[in-house]
């Protein structure tokens, strides 16, 4: 379960924002993933629940934003939803993607006290 590690650093960076604005608790931390990611939500969840308990942040809830993949023709310049990891241009069936959204890791928010 890599979740558990991954929440660890992702935890780090709340608690320097909070250590930043002198936050008593969390209520409430937003995170992004991608699809593409092979980060299970359930498991992010668990490791979140365990990683907070008897933390400032004890009590905090997790929201989990699902992110598509989609990328960018580097031959036309199209951008389109990936159905596959490989998925070619729609318009000129080019195989140079580039990955837009679907393999990131990120906080959108946190809400502290
Ligand atoms: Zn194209």
């Amino acid at each position: 379960m890599h979740e558990i590690s991954l929440m660890r650093v992702i935890l780090e960076t709340v608690e320097q924002e909070m250590a930043k604005c002198n936050a008593s608790a969390l209520n409430r931390l937003t995170l992004r993933i991608g699809t593409l990611t092979a980060v299970e939500p359930d498991a992010m969840r668990f490791a979140f629940d365990a990683a907070i308990e008897k933390t400032p942040m004890e009590g905090a809830t997790l929201d989990i934003m699902a992110s598509a993949l989609s990328g960018r023709c580097r031959d036309c310049g199209t951008e389109f939803p990936l159905v596959e990891f490989d998925s070619p241009c729609p318009i000129c069936s080019g195989v140079d993607i580039k990955r837009l959204t679907g393999t990131e890791l990120d906080i959108v928010s946190i809400d502290v006290d």
